[in-house]
């Protein structure tokens, strides 16, 4: 077999084409570094090119999504909708890497299937599953936090002879005007496709395992661009402040510090208002006493009887598993009056389970059901998935899926102990799983160029924590699992995935402690000459 390897060896490879591996790679160009991103798409967009299903759009406002570094930019892309929807997304990413002038050190098209650390020659062998080795000091990952799809795993699901598909690989040109549909799966992704095509469809039956807590969205145009761009420095600024990277903060009130009616009135505004301002900006002990949360969940459960027409259905639609946000809120468009449309039914599998797939549809355990397609809304092995999908191994063999098996450790949820001069950028336990994606993974990204510089000034061949940082910032993440109620329910949060065995019990993913927190520990490494690492001259 010919050799096609390219053996030159860059400065840093990173791995991923999303929203950070396109300002990891800018970043480390304006610092003058030799560095490449391969990505196995065939384009720049990550999690924004592969959902394309319909209904996908941000929940975060559309400018807190957006970069903040570059004030050209900033000026010049104009959000069409406080909440942008993929298309426009994936339109923004692909501007910002023209603009940034980045795409030739972009390959499209590679995926890796492993990268192996070579002790002897300090560097990161990159395998792809085209049969290159690629070759770098550093390697970086930016795979995404929800970029690992899983299906469920009932019994012949391959003899279906509709199409059938993951919500990750929703098809381009699929055509489901009436046609009739099957959503397995109400997460925040089952949810927004649900809202979209009921009306559509010819039939829609949902098959659900748990309800979520699901709150308006309350999108709208923005029809002032430049009042928006001039409030973008205090937007930004407040952004800083708050523990989500959000703009919306805590009403430091305890709910029991007001009246029942000042509390209704409240909740009745919030309930209005657009985005997560229901969920982050809410009393402060809504998401920390379970008292509290149980009240403000009742009322939320009261507005699902308003909005939902048959008294079954909505208590269907009701979660009585968890409490309100101790999952991660969907936040819907007319997502409950899609229950009201005479062709929409929601099926409980706690009724009736799902007991095969058949050629032509889905068999219950109460009925045989027929459908043109099936939808698996059934989401991601979430943050470590993605690693787990390529074979990284470290000094002395060790494999990372191995060494994160039971539960991931890292320090500052950026480097692990075993794997030198590897920066697991949008990682477990990183600020980027906590808060507000892009602006955490901007801090995050500026640190980790800064420290590979550092490790270029003074000519350190190797850096990787103490196992003390491991076993430390292990304890600071389990603090914040205590923190709050959001430790507490079966979620992605919690690293719980029934379709992936040993993705039962609590896993820690998630740096709960707040994105000021995760910037004060990543200024005191680098003020203090990096105390918790041990670097390799
Ligand atoms: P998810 O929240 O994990 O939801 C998966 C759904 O599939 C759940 O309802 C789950 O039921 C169900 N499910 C899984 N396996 C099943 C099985 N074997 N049988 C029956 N049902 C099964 O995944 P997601 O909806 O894709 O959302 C994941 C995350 O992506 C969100 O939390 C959010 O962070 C992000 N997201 C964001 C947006 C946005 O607005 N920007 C949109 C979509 C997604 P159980 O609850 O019982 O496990």
């Amino acid at each position: 077999m010919p050799d096609n390897s390219d053996h030159s060896t860059r400065d840093v490879i990173i791995i991923g084409a999303g929203v950070c591996g396109i300002y990891m790679l800018h970043k480390l160009l304006e610092c003058g570094m030799n560095a490449t991103v391969v990505d196995a798409a065939e384009r720049p967009g990550g999690t924004w090119n592969k959902n394309r299903y319909p209904g996908a759009r941000f929940d975060s406002e559309s400018y807190s999504y957006g970069y903040s570094f570059n004030e050209e930019i900033l000026q010049e892309w104009e959000w069409s909708e406080q909440f942008a929807g993929q298309p426009e997304t994936l339109r923004y990413l692909t501007y910002v890497v023209d603009k940034l002038d980045i795409r030739d050190h972009m390959q499209f098209n590679c995926l890796v299937s492993a990268a192996r650390y070579d002790e002897a020659r300090s560097c990161w062998q990159v395998e792809l599953a085209d049969g290159r080795t690629l070759c770098s000091r550093y390697l970086c990952t930016a795979v995404g936090l929800l970029s690992a799809p899983t299906k469920p795993r009932f019994k012949e699901m391959a003899s279906f002879e509709g199409e059938s598909f993951h919500t990750y690989e929703w098809p381009e040109d699929l055509d489901y005007a009436n046609k009739r549909v099957a959503v397995i799966g109400t997460g925040a992704t089952g949810v927004q496709i649900i809202s979209e095509i009921h009306d559509k469809v010819s039939e829609l039956k949902v098959f659900q395992r748990r309800p979520n807590w699901c709150a308006p969205l309350k999108n709208f145009p923005i029809e002032d661009q430049a009042a928006l761009k001039a409030s973008y420095p205090a937007l930004f600024e407040k952004m800083k402040s708050t523990l989500s990277g959000f703009v919306h903060a805590p009403r430091m009130v305890a709910s029991t510090e007001e009246t029942k009616e000042e509390r209704e009135a409240f909740w009745e505004e919030l309930y209005e208002q657009p985005g997560f301002g229901i969920w982050l900006g809410n009393y402060y002990n809504v998401l920390l006493d379970e008292d509290a949360n149980r009240e403000f969940s009742e009322f939320i459960a009261k507005k699902i009887r308003q909005r939902v027409d048959d008294p079954a259905t909505a208590e269907k639609l009701i979660p009585t598993d968890h409490g309100f946000g101790t999952r991660r809120v969907p936040l819907e468009t007319r997502y409950f009056e899609a229950y009201n449309n005479p062709a929409v039914e929601l099926i409980d599998l706690n009724d009736t389970a799902i007991e095969r797939i058949t050629p032509e549809g889905i068999k219950t355990s109460a009925q045989d059901y027929q459908f043109d397609i099936i939808v698996y809304a059934t989401g991601f092995d979430a943050v470590t998935g993605a690693f787990d999908l390529i074979d990284i191994t470290g000094r002395e063999g060790e494999k990372l899926r191995d060494k994160w098996r039971d539960d991931p450790l890292t320090y500052l949820g950026l480097q692990v102990v075993g794997f030198p001069n590897l920066f697991t950028l949008a990682g477990p336990q990183s600020a980027s799983v906590g808060s507000n994606f892009p602006p955490a993974i901007q801090s995050v990204v500026d640190w980790t160029c800064e420290l590979i510089q550092y490790l270029e000034d003074n000519k350190i061949k190797g850096c990787e924590p103490s196992v003390a940082s491991e076993q430390y910032w292990q304890g600071e993440v389990k603090k914040g699992y205590e923190l709050t109620l959001l430790g507490t329910a079966k979620s992605w949060f919690t690293g719980y995935n029934s379709n992936v065995d040993g993705h039962d019990k609590l896993r820690h993913l998630v740096y709960f402690n707040g994105a000021p927190k995760l910037r004060e520990s990543l200024s005191a490494e680098s003020d203090n000459g990096y105390p918790g690492f041990e670097l390799q001259a």
